[in-house]
């Protein structure tokens, strides 16, 4: 039943209550109701697939909300090893350009393409292997930190270990007595947001997967673990093609190129120093994150302490 539960939240990774239902039959069956709009079904496998992710012309629109354009003619290249960071306003579509790449949707029109293959015609069980997710509130799953991290691949203790550890994770796992048989999830231990996310980093890392999302968390995680999750990430980031949606100012620093998206359309690109230059949009929306006096004005302080 664990490999079914997470087959199925792995289809159902939209729905950020899904752990909540875990524990909860009846609100499992609601999420039938919710099956993502995509079915599996074969298609090709690349071998010695580089990383590259192409969106050409690409528009969405919900089906649940056919009033709005969520997606509008966005074309986006991330080369083999770059790190892409999306930025903008809240309800932009950051998350949706993520949600299409992972295929929980398909494009109204236009495509998407992975080492120059429509994902329409790639096997989803296999491009969903090559990609893994990191997200602001990873789900975790009702059973052990084991289980949770090799996420149904047969890996050994050891390799769980190693990828724990590479995730800055095995040293809090130890702390606890049954370490990583201990159960996680309603009847198990409450862990903190930044230990449930170097957990989803090992489970990343498990996969060894050549492209990595990520969605930074906004809400401030407390200093050590912010500190113990970053260095988890710049681990796990090397020798991957990204896509990040940013909140942090070095991420965007690092970025080979930032992508600000705006009512669901590509609105700048370039470099951090480049935008800046340009004046645009991305300036204003730095300034005007600074003058809130929220996370990116923490960062910069954060910065300058490195
Ligand atoms: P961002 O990540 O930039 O904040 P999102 O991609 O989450 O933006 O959202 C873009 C728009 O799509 C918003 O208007 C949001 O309300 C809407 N939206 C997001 N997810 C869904 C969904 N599952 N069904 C319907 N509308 C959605
Ligand atoms: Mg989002």
């Amino acid at each position: 039943t664990l490999q079914v539960a997470m087959a199925f939240a792995l289809m159902s990774s939209l729905y950020g209550d899904f752990m909540r239902a875990v524990g909860a039959s009846i609100r499992v069956f609601d999420l039938l109701d919710k099956k993502p709009e995509v079915y599996c079904e074969n298609g090709e496998r690349l071998v010695d697939f580089d990383g590259c992710i192409e969106y050409k012309n690409v528009d969405f629109t919900y089906p649940s909300r056919p009033e709005t354009q969520v997606v509008k003619n966005v074309n986006l290249t991330v080369e083999p090893g770059q790190m892409v960071a999306l930025v903008g306003p809240s309800g932009g579509g950051k998350s949706t350009l993520v949600n299409l790449l992972e295929r929980f949707y398909d494009p109204d029109s236009g495509s998407i393409y992975l080492g120059g293959v429509n994902l329409k015609d790639l096997d989803p069980k296999w491009f969903r292997q090559c990609m893994s997710m990191v997200s602001q509130e990873p789900t975790l799953f009702a059973c052990s930190i084991k289980d949770n991290i090799a996420y149904g691949k047969n890996a050994t203790l050891d390799e769980i270990i190693a990828v724990a550890k590479e995730a800055n994770a095995h040293e809090f796992i130890s702390t606890f007595e049954d370490g990583y048989d201990t159960l996680v999830g309603e009847r198990g231990v409450r862990l903190s947001g930044g230990q449930k996310q170097r957990v989803a980093i090992a489970r990343a890392l498990i996969m060894d997967p050549k492209i990595l999302l990520l969605d930074e968390a906004t809400s401030a995680l407390d200093a050590e673990s912010e500190h113990l999750v970053q260095e988890a990430i710049d681990r796990a980031m090397k020798g991957r093609t990204i896509i990040v949606i940013a909140h942090r100012l070095s991420t965007v620093r690092d970025a080979s190129k930032v992508v600000v998206i705006d009512k669901g359309q590509i609105v700048e690109v370039g470099t951090h120093d480049e935008l800046l230059c340009a004046n645009g949009v991305y300036k204003k929306l730095v300034l005007r994150q600074l003058t809130a006096g929220n996370i990116v004005e923490k960062l910069i302080n954060d910065d300058n302490g490195n």
